[in-house]
């Protein structure tokens, strides 16, 4: 015997029938009518490594799709970013010359003040953030001076090895207004040193460049998702770990209170980086701060979709998409991302 439902037992007397969150996802055009997070080109940055010479672009082994290249060749790629409607770049220098200071990163015709005034004479409305650290310039590939007893700075009561702090501001000082004076419309301090942002803040406002905004990556932490970079950059510590700088993985609480010091000291975006592992700490600074918040996916996050999708694993586009979505969701407006080019590709297709 069938079990007989009377009309006015039916479930459209309950609460459920009359919510039914599937009427908004019918169709294509009502998803996209009712769509809370988009990802455009115009917030995205893309991150290029430049290197000396001309002619060159050298593709990234572990980031497909991704090269060093010489000033002329950068240009050429800014110019084709900015066609496709990605106007934000973050420079990455690898210079030809390190030394155990990273000099070369104050030079004013080292590799990145030069990129940035070839790529303002051609595209001035193109907008340039400077990646501000050490370790592409430092013969050792840590982020700033080693106390060593060679150095005039050596601490005997602080390990060898140890990152000194306040000399290494003084550096990323000098660096930033020769950066700034060779156009830089943006500086990003990536070293999380202590006072960073402060130091850069004061040596801009002191020298002409209130103007420049800085980019603080605010809770940059010790992450193993960086391993293609450091074959891009060329700048795999020679001894130790970075992890008496960068943050530790598992410090949620920290990130805010490294949020609120860069705040207090002047950055006008607060960053947080890598971007997947870490969305909850995206969301906490957003519900925090009002400042622009900006997420870097870094190149283990690329290489690992990439290779993936490589192996006929998953789909790139959609899973590109996916991650970059879910980055906005979490509560950033910027993101700096290698996918920047393909995405504007996507958009425009
Ligand atoms: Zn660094």
């Amino acid at each position: 015997m069938g079990i007989i439902i009377e009309p006015q037992h039916s479930i459209a007397s309950n609460a459920f029938p009359t919510a039914r969150p599937r009427r908004l996802r019918r169709t294509g055009a009502i998803r996209e009518l009712v769509r809370e997070h988009r990802v455009s080109p115009s917030e995205l940055i893309a991150p290029l490594f430049v290197c000396e010479g001309t002619g060159i672009q050298r593709p990234i082994g572990s980031m497909p799709g991704q090269f060093n290249r010489s000033v002329d060749r950068l240009v050429t790629e800014v110019a084709a970013l900015g066609k496709l409607g990605v106007h934000a770049i973050m420079l990455f220098g690898i210079p030809d010359r390190k030394d155990d200071c990273g000099s070369e990163n104050w030079n004013p015709e080292g590799i990145i003040p030069r990129a940035i005034r070839a790529i303002k004479d051609e595209h001035p409305e193109t907008i340039v953030i400077s990646d501000m650290c050490f370790c592409e310039y430092t013969d050792h590939g840590h982020c700033g001076i080693i106390n060593t007893p060679q150095n005039a700075h050596f601490n005997a009561t602080l390990p060898q090895s140890y990152l000194l702090n306040d000399p290494t501001l003084e550096l990323l000082a000098r660096s930033s207004i020769v950066h700034a004076e060779a156009g830089a419309d943006m500086i990003a301090p990536s070293a999380m040193l202590d006072g960073q942002v402060g130091a850069i803040r004061t040596a801009l406002d002191q020298n002409g460049f209130d103007h420049v905004p800085v980019m603080a990556y605010t809770t940059k932490y010790a992450s193993g998702f960086y391993g293609p970079f450091r074959e891009a950059a060329q700048s795999t510590p020679a001894f130790g770990d970075r992890k008496q700088y960068q943050m530790d993985p598992a410090n949620r609480r920290e990130a805010m209170r490294e949020a609120e010091l860069d705040v207090a000291e002047g950055a006008d975006i607060i960053m947080v980086k890598p971007a997947m592992p870490y969305l909850d700490i995206v969301s906490d600074l957003r519900t925090s701060f009002d400042l622009p918040i900006a997420a870097y996916q870094v190149s283990g996050e690329y290489a690992m979709l990439h290779a993936a999708a490589a192996n006929g694993w998953i789909d790139l586009q959609r899973c590109a998409m996916e991650s970059l979505i879910g980055i906005k969701r979490a509560g950033a407006d910027l993101i700096l991302t290698y996918f920047a080019k393909d995405v504007a590709g996507w958009s425009n297709a």
